[in-house]
């Protein structure tokens, strides 16, 4: 019997794919299920093969599952990258990059779309936003990437509608990259609402089938547009005309499990891959976006104010060492938010803690519970009642009598957002307060429904963290509160205030979106800290430029570029001495990187490991060689220690 030799990607610690045999040719692209190990295992062909000299040792595939390719070179192409980059295996990414039920082997589904309704919006668009569209249009079918910078509540959303619009009826499709699943939802439905064409929709919020459809409609050309998340960046798209990145500088474009990927960076080079633009919009662009258009790499178009007459919010500072928070509200902000409801408005109040209250204390002895397994202390949480760990999510029952003193007086210090809703709820009984965290979003839809009472403009006060922060309009929200500023500025990390800053842009731009006049206040004890006061003049470019004189001063990104090499291990000793051997093997290429390191991860102790870190600082191609000359990284061990590698980390944890 004749045999064919073909090249398949498998899962696993593998850079190449390996070779297995056939009775049939088979095309790259195409599923096949193949032995390894002992296993069996879905792998994904990558083409002919050259015959293998030890013959004997090559297995055959068991099965073939498709009967023409789910992914296409195109598609390859940006994964190799990807894999190159990031240092991952080929085949581990690029069956990530597939839905899970293709993944596993299923059967391809039928795709499904939803179509698009055609109702053009009853106001013209602004000057601003006409020389957006056009600029970008002019650059159909060629490689350029714009920053499309705008104030929020500007109109960058209507930018990518008509864009959307425009693409369709050159018969090409559109990625919509969004940061949250949160936000999916109204992105859609604005969008689906003006579209005349099909949309479908891939985040990690619907059911893996839903997906499954969507990435199938997107590979075979019948959806017109791909609304997603982070991972919806790998769906193929054969005529990919136009990708657009939503709130670019959001963290949420990072994964931070297996291959630390940027979707928003692998975007940009997808887009030049495939000779298309790609548009980036933010009001608050990261420093990494923002330098680039400084320079003139990426075109910068700006929407400068909101359309119409509707003025830019008012943003001012409320001293807590004189108006003293009761029950984490100040007087001015309880009469603020009094003020909005009264006048039939909704308000906004924000903090970052999710739970009850952060520390529990006795205030006989100040005996304060830790973590078991980290160097941290649990959140007090009341519904349901526990002591709950957020970095290794153990917990426990709440303690009512100190362990250390036998006494009773056991107080929640600090607030998060349960206690505020608590407060709230006492505070201003006659509207509904709706809390939106971690906690109440974790159902699939939950977030819709929570909202909807406040896109139907009822009276209400959203209580929430950071969900809440990002680009959602809602109309009748006149009024924000930012209970505890001073958590955002006390960061350690050098890009501490560069989100702080890009936090309080975007809560405070939720306020005042239609009619009345935003107001936001900010709760701080540190009201004359130099960064509240460029804050305050809402004017981000001056923000960003002092950002970034500091960040030249000490070297930091986006001046360089930093990869992030982190150990694990029961015991600390094992973990500084493998990071050790590190350093050295680095420091002997003798390249102008700079190691810094090894240390103690900012929380050294977490989930009952140990963790070191090796801090790479130099130009891009530098630390991508010395990666490459000291890896692979994927996977590896010394001993008992197990390393993780981070190229452009975001955070330094
Ligand atoms: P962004 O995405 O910049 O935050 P949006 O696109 O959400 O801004 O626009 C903010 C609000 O202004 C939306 O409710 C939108 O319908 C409205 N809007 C957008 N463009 C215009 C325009 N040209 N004229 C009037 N209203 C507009
Ligand atoms: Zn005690
Ligand atoms: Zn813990």
């Amino acid at each position: 019997m004749l045999r064919f030799f073909i090249k398949v990607f498998v899962p696993g610690p593998f850079f190449e794919p390996l070779t297995y045999s056939t009775n049939a040719p088979i095309s790259p692209g195409i599923r096949v299920k193949v032995p390894l190990g002992s296993r069996e295992v879905i792998g994904l062909c990558a083409g002919k093969a050259n015959r293998p000299e030890a013959l004997d040792i090559v297995k055959s595939v068991i099965s073939v599952i498709d009967d023409e390719p789910i992914v296409s070179m195109q598609h390859q192409a940006l994964v190799d990258f990807a894999s190159d980059y990031y240092l991952a295996p080929l085949g581990d990414l690029l069956l990530s990059s597939l839905p899970t039920t293709l993944r596993k082997g299923k059967p391809i589904p039928k795709p499904k779309t939803e179509t698009g309704h055609n109702n053009s919006p009853a106001y013209q668009l602004t000057k601003d936003q006409h020389h957006a569209i056009e600029a970008v249009d002019q650059t159909a079918n060629q490689f350029r990437c714009f920053l499309l910078q705008g104030v929020t509540g500007s109109g960058k959303t209507q930018v990518f509608s008509e864009l959307i619009d425009r693409m369709i009826k050159r018969g090409q499709q559109i990625l919509l990259l969004v940061p949250e699943i949160g936000l999916t939802g109204q992105m859609v439905s604005r969008i689906q609402d003006q579209l005349d064409g099909e949309l479908c929709v891939s985040h990690s919020g619907i059911a893996d089938s839903a997906r499954t459809k969507a990435f199938i409609a997107s590979a075979r050309g019948v959806a017109d547009v791909m609304i997603g998340t982070r991972s919806a960046l790998f769906t193929p798209m054969p005529n990919l005309g136009l990708i657009l990145v939503d709130e670019e500088h959001d963290g949420a474009y990072k994964n931070q499990e297996g291959c630390r990927y940027s979707a928003r960076d692998l975007a940009i080079v997808r887009a030049k891959q495939m000779k298309i633009p790609i548009v980036l919009s933010s009001a608050t662009p990261s420093l990494e976006t923002w330098q680039q258009a400084e320079l003139g790499k990426y075109q910068r178009i700006r929407l400068s104010a909101r359309p119409g007459q509707q003025p830019q919010q008012t943003i001012s500072l409320i001293d807590a060492r004189y108006d003293k928070p009761k029950d984490g509200l100040s007087a001015a902000a309880n009469r603020a938010i009094r003020h909005a409801i009264d006048h039939g408005q909704q308000a906004l109040v924000f903090l970052n803690r999710r739970g009850y209250s952060p520390v529990l204390m006795c205030t006989d002895c100040g005996w304060i519970p830790a973590c078991k397994h980290c160097d941290a202390k649990p959140t007090l949480h009341r519904q349901p009642d526990s002591l709950w760990c957020h970095h290794c999510d153990r917990r426990q029952r709440p303690i009512s009598i100190c362990p250390e003193c036998s006494g009773r007086s056991l107080l929640a210090v600090g607030h998060g957002t349960e206690r505020l809703e608590e407060a709230l709820a006492r505070g201003f009984p006659d509207v509904p307060i709706i809390r939106v965290d971690r906690d109440t979003t974790a159902r699939r839809r939950a977030f819709e429904q929570l909202i909807q009472p406040v896109i139907d403009g009822q009276p209400c006060i959203l209580v929430g963290t950071q969900i809440l922060a990002k680009g959602h309009d809602f109309q009748k929200l006149s009024t924000v509160v930012v209970t505890d500023a001073d958590q955002g500025l006390s960061g350690a990390d050098f890009r501490s205030v560069e989100h702080f800053a890009q936090l309080l842009t975007q809560v405070a731009g939720r306020a005042g979106r239609h009619g009345a006049t935003g107001k936001v206040l900010i709760q701080t004890h540190r009201p004359e800290s130099e960064w509240f006061d460029k804050i305050l003049r809402q004017d981000y470019d001056h923000l960003a430029k002092a950002i970034f004189r500091e960040r030249l001063q000490f070297n930091w990104p986006p001046e360089s570029h930093l990869a992030l090499i982190t150990a694990r291990a029961t015991s600390s000793t094992p973990v500084f001495e493998a990071l050790e051997k590190v350093a050295n093997q680095i420091r002997a290429l003798n390249s102008p990187v700079r190691v810094l390191g090894p240390a103690p991860a900012p929380m050294e102790r977490r989930n009952r490991q140990y963790h070191g870190q090796l801090l790479i600082l130099g130009k891009r191609s530098l630390i991508q060689w010395v990666l490459k000359e000291t890896g692979p990284w994927a996977y590896k061990k010394l001993g008992k220690v197990v390393f993780q590698l981070d190229v452009d980390p975001r955070d330094l944890w």
